[in-house]
C-alpha cells in the first residue's frame, strides 16, 4: 500500500489544494491530508471547520481520508504509514522554503517528499490572498469549492 500525505493548514482550502490532493490521489493509493492544527497559529476557521469543508471538498475522491497533526509531520507519517509528502510548488519562491523542509524530513526519517508542479491556472493561489480578497468584496468564487465559498461570506459578515 502506497500512502501519501499532503500536509497544510488550509484555512480554508482552495482549488489549488483540491487540485493537487487530486493528483496525489492518483498517484498513490491512499491519501491522508494532514490539517495542521497548531493552536499558537491564529486561524479565521477552527480546526474543526477546516476538516469539514476539506472533507466536503474531497468526498468525489474515494481513497482520500483527512486528519490532523499537531506535532511533527515526520512522526505523523511515521504513525499512519505514510511514506512519502505531497508538495504542490506553485512558483520558484517555493522552492527554497519547500527544498529547506523535504530535506529537514528526511534527515529525520525515512519519508520521501514528492514536489507536484501546481497547474497555471492556480499558481497565483494561496489561502492567506482569498482570504484578504473576500475581506474587501472581491470575487472568489472560482477560486475555492462552493462551501468554502459559503462559509468564507458568512464568517466576514459577522457570524462567530
Ligand atoms: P501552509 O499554511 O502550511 O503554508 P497551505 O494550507 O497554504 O499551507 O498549503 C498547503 C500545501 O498545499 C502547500 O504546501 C502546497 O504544497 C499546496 N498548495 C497551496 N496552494 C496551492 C496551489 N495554489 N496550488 C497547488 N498547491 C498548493
Amino acid at each position: 500500500m502506497r500512502r501519501a500525505a499532503c500536509p497544510g493548514s488550509f484555512d480554508p482550502v482552495t482549488n489549488g489544494h483540491v487540485d493537487i490532493i487530486s493528483r496525489a490521489s492518483a498517484l498513490f493509493d491512499e491519501v491522508v491530508v494532514a490539517v495542521g492544527v497548531n493552536a499558537a497559529k491564529k486561524r479565521l476557521f477552527s480546526a474543526e471547520e477546516r476538516i469539514d469543508m476539506l472533507s466536503e471538498a474531497c468526498a468525489p475522491f474515494p481513497n482520500v481520508r483527512i486528519d490532523s497533526f499537531d506535532g511533527l509531520l515526520t512522526d505523523f507519517c511515521r504513525d499512519r504509514g505514510v511514506q512519502a509528502i505531497v508538495k504542490g510548488l506553485r512558483a520558484v519562491s517555493d522552492f527554497d522554503y519547500e527544498l529547506q523542509m523535504a530535506q529537514m524530513n528526511s534527515s529525520l526519517s525515512d519519508v520521501e517528499t514528492v514536489f507536484v508542479p501546481t497547474s497555471p491556472e492556480y499558481s497565483f493561489l494561496a489561502s492567506s490572498l482569498v482570504k484578504e480578497v473576500a475581506t474587501f468584496g472581491g470575487d472568489v468564487s472560482g477560486l475555492v469549492p462552493p462551501l468554502v465559498l459559503d462559509r468564507l461570506r458568512a464568517r466576514l459578515a459577522g457570524d462567530a
